[in-house]
């Protein structure tokens, strides 16, 4: 028998290296962190033995879903400002709170929190520009998830750095730091075409290539970002980033709602990823982003949740939902927006726009044990015909019973192994204090 480190086995298999294949009773064998064999169950039991065992026939195995855009810590200003227009939403109430409020100290008792609500919803990998983030790292490192970490860049005073120089000197020691660690993946974060310089948004682009890490950007989001750029700039965003140089294959744009007939060439062209946040845009009312699109296109394209000041929530199930949805309806066209391309967009296509699709986002021989696992034995699961319908009509996180990352399982059956979720409600009362 050869020892392998945890067994995961499922009555259906994800494997999502295609679009659309799907394995039945087959077993994925992890061994240090590494998917190391995927087989028939019955193979697999004759050939390995392991520590740890996963799934079952009643389950249903995938790569875990990846956030590709977030800000993880905000999960304490939950609920606090609700119902209003993004750009009165963050210069009355989002800003000046993150200005007064947002300190190393919030971050170690905010981000804990969603972190378990991120791990209880599936999700393995996420993409998170915010504040403090070499205090994120440590937490995120210990708790085991694996996380895309850019420090908000912007020409106003953020809560870290006085000045976008102290930033940009930030960013480049935190990716020394932190080039090579298995978890972490440093990256740049300039906040907005609108908030940040021509110099800024350059400098922070010069980094991304120089390290050959993710710039993290948020990109036509609003009507209004378009008209106020259009007026300052005299160009519309997609075209004054291009124009700046700073649009590239470690571009990860979120939002990306408002774009004219010839930009979808220079987004193809640069090979720049969307992050398409569903809940997000029509919380605020940005607009519906043309994924349709980005699609036939081959645009490389994934899911966020963006914060939770706007969503309100950081549940990945709820965003499958509405993606497949919220285009139906917008087009007058139930057949675009496939479930299956759903999926993808929620695993391989995050890795992709992440680029990390090398160790990520599908479960092949030699890629990293980032799984989750689903309980099929559920009343709203079963008939299942065809499993890419369940995962995007009709799952709910609270199906999940495992995440695992890197081979190491982080939630199991409602239990968090790797953080005291006791603790993260405990602090998040003591915050909310000071925040009313
Ligand atoms: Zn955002």
């Amino acid at each position: 028998m050869k020892e392998a480190d945890l067994i995961v086995e499922g009555g259906f298999v994800l494997p999502m290296n295609k679009k659309d294949s799907v394995l039945k009773d087959t077993s994925v064998v992890v061994k240090d962190g590494v998917i190391v064999d995927l087989l028939p169950v019955q193979k697999a039991n004759a050939i390995y033995s392991a520590k740890e065992r996963a799934g079952g026939s009643d389950y249903l195995v995938m790569p875990g879903f990846i956030n590709t855009h977030t800000h993880a810590a905000m999960v304490a200003f939950r609920g606090l400002a609700d119902d209003l227009p993004l750009m009165k939403w963050l210069k009355d109430y989002i800003w000046p709170r993150e200005s007064r409020f947002v300190t190393a100290d919030f971050i170690r008792k905010s981000l804990p929190l969603a972190l378990a609500e991120m791990i209880a919803s599936g999700i393995t990998a996420f993409a998170d520009m915010y504040f403090f983030q070499d205090v994120a790292a440590e937490i995120v490192r210990e708790v085991g998830l694996r996380a895309v970490l850019g420090e908000g860049l912007a020409d106003f005073p953020t809560p870290s750095f006085k000045n976008p120089e102290d930033g940009l000197r930030f960013s480049r020691k935190f990716i020394e730091d932190h080039k090579k660690d298995p978890l972490i993946i440093p990256a740049l974060a300039p906040h907005a075409p609108y908030s940040c310089s021509p110099d800024l948004l350059r400098k922070s682009y010069e980094l991304s290539r120089e390290y050959n890490v993710p710039y993290l950007i948020h990109v036509a989001e609003t009507k209004d970002e378009i008209e106020e750029l259009r007026s300052k700039r005299g160009l519309t965003p997609i075209k004054y980033l291009d124009e700046l140089g700073v649009l590239w294959e470690r571009t990860v744009a979120a939002h990306m709602i408002w774009l004219g007939e010839d930009e979808f060439e220079i987004v193809k062209k640069r090979k720049v990823g969307v992050s398409h946040n569903p809940t997000s845009n029509l919380k605020l009312a940005s607009g519906i982003a043309p994924v349709p699109e980005y699609l036939k296109l081959g645009v490389k394209i994934g899911l966020g949740t963006d914060g939770t000041a706007s969503n309100n929530d950081l549940d990945f199930t709820d965003e499958m939902h509405l993606v497949a949805l919220i285009h139906k309806v917008h087009r007058g066209d139930p057949t675009v927006v496939k479930a299956a391309e759903v999926v993808y967009m929620a695993t391989r296509g995050g890795a992709e726009v992440l680029g990390i699709s090398d160790t990520v986002g599908s479960l092949e021989k030699g890629m990293s044990a980032d799984i989750i696992v689903i309980d099929l034995n559920r009343p709203h699961l079963q008939p299942l015909y065809e499993p890419f319908s369940h995962l995007v009509y009709a799952l709910k996180s609270s199906d999940i019973t495992h995440t695992i990352v890197r081979g190491r399982i982080l939630y199991e059956k409602g239990s968090f192994r790797t953080l005291d979720i006791e603790k993260a409600l405990f602090d998040m009362r003591e915050l909310q204090k000071k925040l009313r």
